[in-house]
Protein backbone atom coordinates (compact mmCIF):
# COMPACT_ATOMS: atom_id res chain seq x y z
CA UNK A 1 0.00 0.00 0.00
CA UNK A 2 1.18 3.26 -0.99
CA UNK A 3 0.94 6.49 1.30
CA UNK A 4 -0.99 8.59 -0.92
CA UNK A 5 -4.49 10.02 -1.10
CA UNK A 6 -7.30 9.44 -3.50
CA UNK A 7 -10.32 11.21 -4.30
CA UNK A 8 -13.48 10.15 -5.99
CA UNK A 9 -14.37 13.07 -8.01
CA UNK A 10 -18.29 13.39 -8.65
CA UNK A 11 -19.51 15.52 -11.57
CA UNK A 12 -22.34 17.11 -12.32
CA UNK A 13 -23.48 18.76 -15.73
CA UNK A 14 -19.63 17.84 -17.14
CA UNK A 15 -18.37 19.91 -14.40
CA UNK A 16 -16.60 18.17 -10.92
CA UNK A 17 -19.16 19.46 -7.95
CA UNK A 18 -18.27 21.80 -5.53
CA UNK A 19 -17.95 19.07 -2.86
CA UNK A 20 -15.54 16.93 -4.77
CA UNK A 21 -13.38 20.46 -5.29
CA UNK A 22 -13.36 20.60 -1.39
CA UNK A 23 -12.08 17.33 -1.05
CA UNK A 24 -9.26 17.79 -3.70
CA UNK A 25 -8.41 21.61 -1.32
CA UNK A 26 -8.34 18.65 2.00
CA UNK A 27 -6.85 15.39 -0.18
CA UNK A 28 -3.94 18.24 -1.32
CA UNK A 29 -3.41 19.39 2.50
CA UNK A 30 -2.95 15.59 3.43
CA UNK A 31 -0.56 14.34 0.99
CA UNK A 32 1.52 17.16 1.04
CA UNK A 33 1.39 16.22 5.02
CA UNK A 34 2.04 12.49 4.42
CA UNK A 35 4.49 13.39 2.05
CA UNK A 36 2.86 11.21 -0.62
CA UNK A 37 0.74 12.19 -3.92
CA UNK A 38 -2.68 13.59 -4.18
CA UNK A 39 -4.38 11.02 -7.07
CA UNK A 40 -8.16 11.97 -8.60
CA UNK A 41 -9.95 9.51 -10.41
CA UNK A 42 -12.37 11.55 -12.77
CA UNK A 43 -14.52 8.47 -14.58
CA UNK A 44 -17.65 9.19 -16.83
CA UNK A 45 -18.78 9.65 -20.25
CA UNK A 46 -17.33 13.14 -21.63
CA UNK A 47 -15.59 14.51 -19.02
CA UNK A 48 -12.21 15.65 -20.30
CA UNK A 49 -12.59 19.11 -19.40
CA UNK A 50 -13.28 18.37 -15.85
CA UNK A 51 -10.26 16.07 -15.70
CA UNK A 52 -8.33 19.05 -16.78
CA UNK A 53 -10.03 21.03 -14.47
CA UNK A 54 -9.13 17.98 -11.24
CA UNK A 55 -5.46 18.08 -13.27
CA UNK A 56 -5.01 21.73 -11.20
CA UNK A 57 -5.71 20.36 -7.63
CA UNK A 58 -4.21 16.70 -7.95
CA UNK A 59 -0.65 15.44 -8.61
CA UNK A 60 -2.00 12.78 -11.24
CA UNK A 61 -5.93 12.67 -12.54
CA UNK A 62 -6.80 9.03 -13.50
CA UNK A 63 -8.97 9.95 -16.41
CA UNK A 64 -11.32 6.89 -17.62
CA UNK A 65 -13.49 7.65 -20.39
CA UNK A 66 -16.40 5.23 -21.33
CA UNK A 67 -19.89 5.51 -22.79
CA UNK A 68 -21.00 3.10 -20.45
CA UNK A 69 -20.04 5.13 -17.54
CA UNK A 70 -22.31 7.86 -18.71
CA UNK A 71 -25.00 6.92 -15.82
CA UNK A 72 -23.95 5.33 -12.33
CA UNK A 73 -23.97 1.66 -11.89
CA UNK A 74 -22.83 -0.14 -9.56
CA UNK A 75 -21.39 -2.77 -11.50
CA UNK A 76 -20.46 -0.33 -13.98
CA UNK A 77 -18.95 2.12 -12.39
CA UNK A 78 -17.96 0.28 -9.18
CA UNK A 79 -15.72 -2.39 -10.80
CA UNK A 80 -13.97 0.39 -12.47
CA UNK A 81 -13.30 2.31 -9.48
CA UNK A 82 -12.36 -1.03 -7.73
CA UNK A 83 -10.04 -2.28 -10.42
CA UNK A 84 -8.38 1.58 -10.45
CA UNK A 85 -7.60 1.29 -5.85
CA UNK A 86 -6.74 -1.59 -6.17
CA UNK A 87 -3.67 -1.04 -8.89
CA UNK A 88 -2.77 1.92 -7.35
CA UNK A 89 -3.36 1.36 -3.91
CA UNK A 90 -3.81 4.53 -1.73
CA UNK A 91 -3.97 4.80 1.72
CA UNK A 92 -6.58 6.62 2.05
CA UNK A 93 -10.06 7.21 -0.56
CA UNK A 94 -11.57 10.62 -0.12
CA UNK A 95 -15.67 10.44 -1.09
CA UNK A 96 -18.66 12.49 -1.13
CA UNK A 97 -21.33 11.56 1.38
CA UNK A 98 -24.28 11.98 -1.42
CA UNK A 99 -27.26 9.56 -2.88
CA UNK A 100 -24.30 7.77 -5.47
CA UNK A 101 -21.43 7.54 -2.88
CA UNK A 102 -23.59 6.47 0.27
CA UNK A 103 -24.46 3.25 -2.63
CA UNK A 104 -20.62 3.03 -3.60
CA UNK A 105 -17.99 3.64 -1.26
CA UNK A 106 -19.35 0.52 1.43
CA UNK A 107 -19.74 -1.80 -1.13
CA UNK A 108 -16.10 -0.89 -2.34
CA UNK A 109 -14.83 -1.30 1.16
CA UNK A 110 -16.04 -4.45 2.03
CA UNK A 111 -15.02 -5.71 -1.49
CA UNK A 112 -11.15 -4.11 -0.30
CA UNK A 113 -11.45 -4.85 3.49
CA UNK A 114 -10.85 -1.17 4.06
CA UNK A 115 -11.82 0.36 7.12
CA UNK A 116 -14.82 2.84 5.89
CA UNK A 117 -16.10 6.21 7.96
CA UNK A 118 -19.70 7.50 6.08
CA UNK A 119 -21.01 10.60 6.74
CA UNK A 120 -17.91 12.49 8.31
CA UNK A 121 -17.72 16.36 8.57
CA UNK A 122 -13.52 17.40 9.29
CA UNK A 123 -10.56 16.30 9.71
CA UNK A 124 -7.46 16.63 12.10
CA UNK A 125 -4.06 16.52 10.97
CA UNK A 126 -2.03 18.23 13.73
CA UNK A 127 -0.86 14.77 15.54
CA UNK A 128 0.23 11.74 13.86
CA UNK A 129 -1.56 10.19 10.84
CA UNK A 130 -5.18 11.56 10.59
CA UNK A 131 -8.52 11.94 12.87
CA UNK A 132 -11.88 11.94 11.22
CA UNK A 133 -14.75 13.86 12.81
CA UNK A 134 -18.14 12.17 12.55
CA UNK A 135 -21.23 13.16 14.68
CA UNK A 136 -23.52 11.03 15.94
CA UNK A 137 -27.12 10.30 17.15
CA UNK A 138 -28.19 13.76 15.35
CA UNK A 139 -25.22 15.49 16.42
CA UNK A 140 -25.61 15.14 20.10
CA UNK A 141 -22.20 13.01 20.15
CA UNK A 142 -18.60 13.91 18.10
CA UNK A 143 -16.47 11.35 17.62
CA UNK A 144 -13.23 11.36 16.44
CA UNK A 145 -11.67 8.35 14.22
CA UNK A 146 -8.18 6.91 13.55
CA UNK A 147 -7.73 4.33 11.12
CA UNK A 148 -5.31 1.57 11.44
CA UNK A 149 -2.05 2.77 10.05
CA UNK A 150 -1.76 -0.34 8.18
CA UNK A 151 -5.05 -0.48 6.83
CA UNK A 152 -6.57 1.14 4.31
CA UNK A 153 -9.68 3.81 4.86
CA UNK A 154 -12.20 5.10 2.74
CA UNK A 155 -14.07 8.23 3.77
CA UNK A 156 -16.84 9.86 2.68
CA UNK A 157 -17.59 14.00 3.62
CA UNK A 158 -20.56 15.80 3.61
CA UNK A 159 -20.49 18.63 1.59
CA UNK A 160 -19.81 21.91 2.55
CA UNK A 161 -17.16 19.99 4.91
CA UNK A 162 -13.91 22.14 3.73
CA UNK A 163 -13.58 24.92 1.82
CA UNK A 164 -12.69 24.99 -1.98
CA UNK A 165 -8.84 26.14 -2.58
CA UNK A 166 -7.52 28.19 -5.43
CA UNK A 167 -6.83 25.79 -8.11
CA UNK A 168 -2.44 25.12 -8.65
CA UNK A 169 -0.37 23.67 -11.27
CA UNK A 170 -1.64 21.42 -13.47
CA UNK A 171 -0.81 17.78 -12.89
CA UNK A 172 -0.57 14.56 -14.94
CA UNK A 173 -3.40 12.82 -16.38
CA UNK A 174 -3.20 9.55 -17.35
CA UNK A 175 -5.61 7.84 -19.42
CA UNK A 176 -7.00 4.27 -18.09
CA UNK A 177 -8.70 2.11 -20.15
CA UNK A 178 -10.39 -0.09 -17.58
CA UNK A 179 -12.54 -2.63 -19.19
CA UNK A 180 -16.49 -1.97 -18.39
CA UNK A 181 -18.98 -4.52 -18.16
CA UNK A 182 -21.04 -4.66 -21.24
CA UNK A 183 -23.76 -6.56 -19.63
CA UNK A 184 -24.86 -4.84 -16.02
CA UNK A 185 -26.84 -6.61 -13.67
CA UNK A 186 -29.62 -3.67 -13.70
CA UNK A 187 -30.07 -1.01 -16.81
CA UNK A 188 -31.68 2.50 -16.34
CA UNK A 189 -33.57 2.93 -19.85
CA UNK A 190 -34.34 6.59 -19.02
CA UNK A 191 -34.09 9.40 -16.09
CA UNK A 192 -36.33 12.75 -15.94
CA UNK A 193 -34.23 15.56 -14.25
CA UNK A 194 -36.35 17.31 -11.69
CA UNK A 195 -34.62 20.19 -10.02
CA UNK A 196 -32.82 21.61 -13.24
CA UNK A 197 -31.42 25.24 -12.52
CA UNK A 198 -31.70 24.51 -9.01
CA UNK A 199 -28.66 24.95 -6.50
CA UNK A 200 -28.09 21.42 -5.60
CA UNK A 201 -29.59 21.15 -1.86
CA UNK A 202 -26.47 19.56 -0.50
CA UNK A 203 -24.46 22.30 -1.88
CA UNK A 204 -26.23 25.17 -1.20
CA UNK A 205 -24.58 27.63 1.07
CA UNK A 206 -28.46 28.75 2.32
CA UNK A 207 -31.56 26.51 3.43
CA UNK A 208 -34.49 27.70 4.04
CA UNK A 209 -36.64 24.17 5.14
CA UNK A 210 -40.42 24.10 5.61
CA UNK A 211 -42.03 21.72 8.10
CA UNK A 212 -45.78 21.06 8.45
CA UNK A 213 -46.51 23.98 10.00
CA UNK A 214 -46.46 25.92 6.53
CA UNK A 215 -49.95 24.16 5.95
CA UNK A 216 -50.41 24.22 2.61
CA UNK A 217 -47.86 23.20 -0.75
CA UNK A 218 -48.75 27.11 -2.13
CA UNK A 219 -47.52 28.50 1.00
CA UNK A 220 -43.44 27.38 -0.07
CA UNK A 221 -43.76 30.08 -2.78
CA UNK A 222 -42.49 32.29 0.01
CA UNK A 223 -39.53 30.10 0.67
CA UNK A 224 -38.23 29.95 -2.91
CA UNK A 225 -38.72 33.53 -3.23
CA UNK A 226 -36.39 33.67 0.00
CA UNK A 227 -33.79 31.12 -1.64
CA UNK A 228 -33.52 32.61 -4.26
CA UNK A 229 -32.62 36.27 -3.25
CA UNK A 230 -30.41 34.44 -0.92
CA UNK A 231 -28.77 32.50 -3.89
CA UNK A 232 -29.92 29.04 -1.69
CA UNK A 233 -32.23 26.32 -1.79
CA UNK A 234 -35.85 25.65 -0.04
CA UNK A 235 -35.60 22.27 1.95
CA UNK A 236 -38.80 20.57 3.62
CA UNK A 237 -39.32 17.86 6.26
CA UNK A 238 -40.53 14.21 5.49
CA UNK A 239 -43.88 15.14 6.74
CA UNK A 240 -43.72 17.98 3.76
CA UNK A 241 -43.02 14.87 1.09
CA UNK A 242 -45.62 13.05 2.77
CA UNK A 243 -48.23 15.64 2.33
CA UNK A 244 -46.89 16.22 -1.19
CA UNK A 245 -46.23 19.71 -1.28
CA UNK A 246 -42.88 18.95 -2.13
CA UNK A 247 -40.98 16.51 -4.17
CA UNK A 248 -38.71 13.71 -2.49
CA UNK A 249 -35.35 15.60 -3.93
CA UNK A 250 -36.09 18.08 -1.42
CA UNK A 251 -36.31 16.24 1.90
CA UNK A 252 -33.68 16.84 4.82
CA UNK A 253 -33.26 14.38 6.95
CA UNK A 254 -32.49 10.61 7.83
CA UNK A 255 -34.36 8.87 5.13
CA UNK A 256 -33.62 12.49 2.51
CA UNK A 257 -30.46 14.47 2.25
CA UNK A 258 -27.64 15.40 4.71
CA UNK A 259 -26.99 18.95 4.62
CA UNK A 260 -24.47 21.41 5.92
CA UNK A 261 -24.93 25.00 4.87
CA UNK A 262 -23.81 28.01 5.76
CA UNK A 263 -26.79 29.50 7.29
CA UNK A 264 -29.94 26.90 8.05
CA UNK A 265 -33.36 28.61 8.96
CA UNK A 266 -36.13 26.01 10.01
CA UNK A 267 -39.64 27.13 9.55
CA UNK A 268 -42.56 25.71 11.25
CA UNK A 269 -40.52 22.22 12.17
CA UNK A 270 -40.44 20.64 15.13
CA UNK A 271 -36.82 19.29 14.79
CA UNK A 272 -37.44 15.90 15.30
CA UNK A 273 -34.33 13.74 15.65
CA UNK A 274 -34.85 12.29 12.04
CA UNK A 275 -35.26 15.60 10.63
CA UNK A 276 -31.93 16.87 12.87
CA UNK A 277 -29.79 13.47 11.88
CA UNK A 278 -30.02 15.87 8.44
CA UNK A 279 -28.99 19.43 9.46
CA UNK A 280 -27.11 19.40 12.53
CA UNK A 281 -23.43 20.55 11.20
CA UNK A 282 -25.08 23.45 9.00
CA UNK A 283 -22.62 26.39 10.59
CA UNK A 284 -25.83 28.85 11.62
CA UNK A 285 -28.92 27.71 12.68
CA UNK A 286 -31.64 29.84 12.99
CA UNK A 287 -35.11 28.49 13.91
CA UNK A 288 -38.69 30.02 13.76
CA UNK A 289 -41.79 28.20 15.20
CA UNK A 290 -44.38 29.37 17.50
CA UNK A 291 -44.00 26.79 20.25
CA UNK A 292 -41.51 27.79 22.50
CA UNK A 293 -41.27 24.33 23.87
CA UNK A 294 -39.85 22.78 20.24
CA UNK A 295 -36.76 20.76 19.95
CA UNK A 296 -35.62 22.32 17.04
CA UNK A 297 -34.94 25.42 19.60
CA UNK A 298 -32.20 23.16 21.47
CA UNK A 299 -30.02 22.90 17.96
CA UNK A 300 -30.82 26.59 16.80
CA UNK A 301 -27.74 29.10 17.14
CA UNK A 302 -30.95 32.11 17.08
CA UNK A 303 -34.50 31.16 17.56
CA UNK A 304 -37.63 33.10 16.75
CA UNK A 305 -41.03 32.36 18.64
CA UNK A 306 -43.55 33.63 16.15
CA UNK A 307 -45.84 32.65 13.87
CA UNK A 308 -44.13 32.33 10.49
CA UNK A 309 -46.70 33.94 8.65
CA UNK A 310 -46.06 37.02 9.98
CA UNK A 311 -41.38 36.58 9.98
CA UNK A 312 -41.39 35.29 6.46
CA UNK A 313 -43.34 38.26 4.90
CA UNK A 314 -41.16 40.79 6.91
CA UNK A 315 -37.79 38.40 6.24
CA UNK A 316 -38.87 38.62 2.22
CA UNK A 317 -39.30 42.33 2.37
CA UNK A 318 -35.93 43.43 4.07
CA UNK A 319 -34.07 41.15 1.44
CA UNK A 320 -35.71 42.66 -0.90
CA UNK A 321 -34.50 46.01 0.37
CA UNK A 322 -31.46 45.15 1.15
CA UNK A 323 -31.19 43.67 -2.56
CA UNK A 324 -32.20 46.85 -4.04
CA UNK A 325 -29.56 49.07 -2.19
CA UNK A 326 -26.70 47.03 -3.31
C1 LIG B 1 -37.49 5.96 9.90
C2 LIG B 1 -37.89 7.41 9.86
C3 LIG B 1 -37.19 8.25 9.05
C4 LIG B 1 -37.51 9.62 9.01
N1 LIG B 1 -36.81 10.44 8.21
C5 LIG B 1 -37.07 11.77 8.23
C6 LIG B 1 -36.33 12.69 7.43
O1 LIG B 1 -35.44 12.30 6.67
N2 LIG B 1 -36.62 13.99 7.53
C7 LIG B 1 -37.60 14.49 8.35
O2 LIG B 1 -37.82 15.71 8.38
N3 LIG B 1 -38.33 13.64 9.08
C8 LIG B 1 -38.11 12.30 9.03
N4 LIG B 1 -38.88 11.45 9.77
C9 LIG B 1 -40.08 12.01 10.44
C10 LIG B 1 -39.75 12.75 11.73
O3 LIG B 1 -39.64 11.81 12.78
C11 LIG B 1 -40.86 13.79 12.06
O4 LIG B 1 -42.11 13.16 12.10
C12 LIG B 1 -40.92 14.94 11.06
O5 LIG B 1 -39.62 15.48 10.85
C13 LIG B 1 -41.83 16.05 11.59
O6 LIG B 1 -42.00 17.02 10.58
P1 LIG B 1 -42.35 18.52 10.96
O7 LIG B 1 -41.34 19.06 11.92
O8 LIG B 1 -42.53 19.24 9.68
O9 LIG B 1 -43.79 18.40 11.62
P2 LIG B 1 -44.24 18.52 13.13
O10 LIG B 1 -43.42 17.67 14.01
O11 LIG B 1 -45.72 18.31 13.13
O12 LIG B 1 -43.92 20.02 13.54
C14 LIG B 1 -44.61 21.13 13.06
C15 LIG B 1 -44.11 22.33 13.84
O13 LIG B 1 -44.64 23.51 13.25
C16 LIG B 1 -44.92 24.46 14.29
N5 LIG B 1 -45.90 25.39 13.73
C17 LIG B 1 -47.15 25.11 13.30
N6 LIG B 1 -47.74 26.23 12.77
C18 LIG B 1 -46.81 27.22 12.89
C19 LIG B 1 -46.81 28.60 12.54
N7 LIG B 1 -47.86 29.17 11.94
N8 LIG B 1 -45.69 29.34 12.84
C20 LIG B 1 -44.62 28.79 13.44
N9 LIG B 1 -44.58 27.46 13.81
C21 LIG B 1 -45.65 26.71 13.53
C22 LIG B 1 -45.44 23.62 15.43
O14 LIG B 1 -45.26 24.28 16.65
C23 LIG B 1 -44.57 22.36 15.32
O15 LIG B 1 -43.40 22.46 16.14
C24 LIG B 1 -38.58 10.11 9.80
C25 LIG B 1 -39.28 9.22 10.63
C26 LIG B 1 -38.95 7.89 10.65
C27 LIG B 1 -39.72 6.96 11.55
Amino acid sequence: MTRDVLVVVECKDAKPRKASLELLSIGREMASRFSSTLLAVVSGSGLKDAADTVAHYAGKTIFVDNPSLAEYGWDTCGSVLENILRKYDPMVVLGTSSVTGKDLFPRIAARLSAAMVSDAVGIDLTGEGMKIKKPLYGGKVISWLAPKADSKAIVTFRPNSFTVADAGEKGEIIEEAVAVDGNPAMRILSSEKKTSGKVDLQEADFIICGGRGMKAAENFAMLDEIADLMGGRTGASRTVIDSKWREYDDQIGKSGKTVSPKLYIGCALSGALHHIMGMDTSRVIVAINKDPNAPIFQYADYGIVDDVFAVLPALKDELKKTREET
